[in-house]
């Protein structure tokens, strides 16, 4: 279970090293914009992978753009 939070609001598990020295975690989801560490990943998020739907936009999660402002990626010429 985690036992910290992320500053997103997410939950954090950091890695444990069991007993026998392998260690476990949860895998993080890091922003679609940035690159950040957000936290845990969600069960939506890994439904949406195994699906082969591409990942949410975690830009507004994660404070580091307006995505109310968004321009094409790829310019008319
Ligand atoms: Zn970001």
């Amino acid at each position: 279970m985690p036992d910290q939070t992320a500053p997103t609001g997410r939950p954090y598990t950091p890695i444990r090293t069991n007993p026998d020295g392998s260690r476990t975690g949860v895998i993080k989801r890091m922003c679609s914009g940035c690159g950040r560490d957000l936290g845990d990943v969600t069960m939506q998020e890994i439904q949406d992978a195994i699906d082969g739907k591409p990942l949410s936009d975690t830009r507004a999660e994660c404070g580091c753009a307006d995505t109310s402002r968004d321009v094409p990626a790829v310019a008319d010429v």
